[in-house]
């Protein structure tokens, strides 16, 4: 079914980050609108950082139904809401906020979420007891150690920048490289890289362990990009089951679109978007 033309009843939905241009967001979320026929848009919106509060109050003010929260505004939208998920206040973060019936938002975190339906769906596994390896410790790693811990899992963080653990929520900490994280390392059920580095475009960053990791481990890179990061490639090549970071962009997004729209997510309408994004 394709969606209505663009009207006076229109709903509109977006996301906000500085900057959001390279966003998949807009294409997920219109393509699921589209396959339901619904009435709704989209889109992205670029926001200074000292205009995150002003910025908040025209969209609810404008009646928006729903937003998305992206780097570098996680933390600093929970300020300007009127209440917050338990999730959102126990990571210090929000990527999703709601209408709260009441002129403004209420704030939730659904990357917590999105990251454990994404590993249940790609490499489901016995977290309660395991000791998990998350390395990094920006707001992505907070997300996961409240999910990970969630489900019962002992969680170790390794960070280039020492001294992270508490902030982050987590059990303990090692540093980024080394012998202490590679004992970390060969203890771990799961290994997570929640840092910027599989960004790179060849080549397995140094810092990012593969030697180490062994084949009744599952694996994850939550850095995002069709066809999975080059690290995570190498990372399968060697016969490990891994968990890409689309499939937690795509549950984040579906948790959200329940929110807004009280609907059930078209989620392989919206895994076919990212794929072809
Ligand atoms: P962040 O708060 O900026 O944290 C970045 C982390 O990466 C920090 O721990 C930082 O270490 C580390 N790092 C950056 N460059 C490094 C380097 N050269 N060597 C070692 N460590 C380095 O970012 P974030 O919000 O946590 O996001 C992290 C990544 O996850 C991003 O790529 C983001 O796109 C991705 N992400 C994906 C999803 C998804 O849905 N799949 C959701 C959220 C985030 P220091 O503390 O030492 O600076």
């Amino acid at each position: 079914m394709s969606a209505d033309p663009i009207d006076g009843r229109t709903r509109v939905a977006g996301i906000i980050g500085n900057p959001v241009a390279h966003s998949l967001s807009p294409a997920m979320h219109n393509a699921a609108f589209s396959a339901l026929g619904l009435n709704w848009r989209y889109l992205a919106f670029p926001v200074e950082s000292e205009r995150v509060g002003e910025a908040l109050r025209g969209l609810a003010a404008a009646g928006l139904a729903g937003i998305n929260v992206t780097i570098p505004h996680k933390r600093a939208v929970l300020e300007h809401c009127s209440a917050l998920s338990a999730a959102a206040r126990a990571i210090g973060a929000a990527n999703t906020l709601v209408p709260d019936g009441a002129g403004g938002f209420r704030a939730d975190n659904t990357d917590a979420e999105g990251f454990v339906r994404a590993l249940d769906e790609q490499a489901p596994m016995e977290l309660g007891g395991r000791e998990v390896v998350i390395l990094g410790a920006g707001g992505a790693a907070r997300a996961l150690t409240f999910a990970l811990r969630g489900r019962g899992a002992r969680v170790v963080i390794a960070n280039r920048t020492p001294g992270r653990a508490e902030q982050v929520g987590a059990d303990d900490e090692v540093p980024f490289a080394g012998p202490a994280r590679d004992r970390a390392l060969d203890r771990a059920a799961l290994v997570v890289n929640a840092t910027s580095l599989g960004l790179h475009e060849s080549g397995v960053p140094v810092e990012l362990p593969l030697e180490q990791l062994r084949r009744d481990q599952v694996v994850a890179d939550i850095v995002y990009r069709p066809g999975g990061t080059p690290w995570l490639g190498a990372v399968a090549g060697r016969g490990i089951r891994t968990v890409d970071g689309l499939g937690m962009l795509l549950h984040q997004g579906a948790a959200a679109f329940a929110q807004w729209t009280g609907i059930e997510p078209p989620v392989e309408v919206m895994r076919r978007a990212l794929a072809g994004s």
